[in-house]
């Protein structure tokens, strides 16, 4: 199926990257947030990259003016009839999530298909409080989207191949993403591989084994790496890190899933890496 307008759910870190990524690639989208003030936040963050992109000379302002053009902001999802799919990219939290797949069900037309960009929730719970499950998808973007190439689409045992088969031609062919398929299961690929390898890098510094700069300097220049393990988990933002190791210790229950008890104090604390300005680096 083409999809010439897509819905964006919640328009926040991950949600105006999606948007500013399609805008740029001319398709029309109709962005939902919260209240009149999320909107014009989220506004800010999409035309403040935007213009960012300009000064750097990797967009010129006829191509800025136009994906500016592209995107209608709105805070009633009843708006987002007319979309051939919509990419929920509010925050992690089931029971949020699956009051708006409820509400999208009820407005969308029939063919539309609803992606969510959850990282930790089993996709099967929100397709499941839709009467089409089979027109359910992940498509978990990375971030920042409007840079990172990925996009994990996945497929629950309800997805069809027609489901499937849209989520991905948009992300590859339209947005020019590079797609891999997935399994339902917390973690995706990306996050089953480096969430353990991030929390191994936050028990080793708890554990005094070495410097936060020395491990993070190893891995850059021993692994290859562009970033290291606490500087990623700081860039991640701390509580997004407990929660994913959290999501997949309660899915596969392996020690090695375990958030260690350093990153949950730090949380508890407010010390949230990036956000906050602090992270390992403070410690
Ligand atoms: P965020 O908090 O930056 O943004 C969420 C946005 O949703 C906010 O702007 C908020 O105002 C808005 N919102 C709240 N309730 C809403 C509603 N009912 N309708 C519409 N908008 C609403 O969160 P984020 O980091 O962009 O994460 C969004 C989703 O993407 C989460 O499911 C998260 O797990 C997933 N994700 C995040 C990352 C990441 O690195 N941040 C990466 C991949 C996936």
């Amino acid at each position: 199926m083409t999809i010439s307008t897509l819905g964006v759910v919640g328009a926040g870190a991950m949600g105006s990257g999606i948007i500013e990524v399609a805008a740029k690639a001319g398709v029309s989208v109709i962005a939902r947030e919260i209240s009149p003030e999320a909107v014009e936040a989220g506004k800010r963050r999409v035309e403040g990259s935007l213009a960012k992109a300009v000064e750097r000379g990797k967009l010129d302002e006829a191509a800025r003016d136009a994906a500016v053009a592209a995107i209608v902001w709105t805070t009633d999802l009843a708006d987002l009839a007319s979309c051939g799919l919509v990419i929920e990219a509010a925050p992690e939290n089931l029971e949020l999530k699956k009051e708006l797949f409820g509400v999208l069900d009820s407005v969308l037309g029939p063919d539309a298909v609803i992606a969510t960009n959850t990282s930790s929730y089993p996709i099967i719970e929100v397709a499941m409080v839709t009467g089409r499950p089979e027109q359910v998808v992940g498509m978990h973007f990375f971030n920042p989207a409007t840079v990172m190439k990925l996009v994990e689409v996945i497929s629950t045992q309800r997805t069809s191949e027609a489901t499937r088969a849209t989520a991905s031609a948009f992300a590859s062919e339209v947005l020019g993403k590079r797609v891999v398929h997935c399994k339902d299961r917390a973690g995706f690929v990306v996050n089953m591989l480096l969430v353990p390898y991030l929390c191994q890098a936050m028990r080793m510094f708890e554990a005094g084994h070495a410097e936060a700069a020395d491990i993070d300097e190893a891995m850059k220049l021993g692994a290859g790496h562009p970033m290291g393990p606490l500087e990623l988990s700081d860039m991640i933002g701390l509580d997004v890190m407990l929660w994913t190791a959290e999501s997949l210790h309660d899915e596969y229950n392996e020690a090695f899933y375990a958030p260690p008890p350093l990153l949950r104090r730090m949380v508890a604390a407010g010390h949230l890496g990036r956000k906050t300005g602090q992270g390992f680096y403070s410690y």
